[in-house]
């Protein structure tokens, strides 16, 4: 495998980067400062500026449900790199990510009986109220997944694998354990998102 880049040794280290004043933000360009992207998990728990050691400008950060490497994520990371230079790409998903406890059966059946908040008890998910629901959850892709590793590895493989994505971006997996704030690399993604010659 290709010696790790300076990028990946100051995400994985999360190298604090300068503070920024008012001036130097002023300054920043639209580009991304570090040329690397990451996608992630719009969990609450999750700040990707701290677990990455960010400032503003350094890098973009596309979250979804999951961090799933959805249609409209590779849109963006093929923007990120064709038109905004970033050369490296990070897919990191966590530990008690929320897609892990429902499926999209599961959703799609709690929004035909009512689009008020669920309510679950550890083990299942009920609606409060009943009525006025709506099929359309059926035809969502909602990319649930019951087994982190495997599905940063299928982001990690979906990416690698789209024409719109260049060979020599390399695409790494990682898990974030939201208990001790490490980020975990899964071994198996980022072999499979290595760049090719
Ligand atoms: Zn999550």
């Amino acid at each position: 495998m290709a010696k790790p880049s300076t990028t990946y040794d100051q995400v994985i280290r999360r190298t604090p980067t300068m503070p920024r004043t008012s001036a130097t933000r002023q300054r920043l360009a639209l580009p991304p400062a570090r040329r690397f992207a990451i996608l992630t998990c719009m969990d609450a728990r999750l700040d990707p500026a701290k677990y990455a050691g960010l400032a503003e400008g350094d890098a973009h950060v596309i979250r979804n449900a999951g961090g799933r490497a959805s249609d409209d994520a590779i849109r963006s990371l093929v923007i990120s790199h064709k038109l905004l230079g970033t050369q490296e790409w990070f897919v990191i998903h966590h530990s008690d990510c929320g897609m892990q406890l429902f499926t999209g059966e599961i959703i799609g059946d709690l929004l035909e009986d009512n689009l008020e908040t669920a309510q679950f008890d550890g083990k299942a998910w009920s609606n409060p109220k009943h009525g006025g629901g709506s099929i359309a959850g059926h035809f969502v892709h909602w990319h649930t997944f019951a087994d982190n590793a495997k599905s940063v590895t299928e982001d990690v493989q979906r990416i690698r694998s789209h024409p719109l994505v260049p060979s020599g971006i390399p695409i790494y997996g990682f898990i974030y354990d939201v208990k001790t704030g490490k980020l975990n690399e899964v071994a198996e993604a980022t072999a499979a998102g290595k760049a090719r010659a």
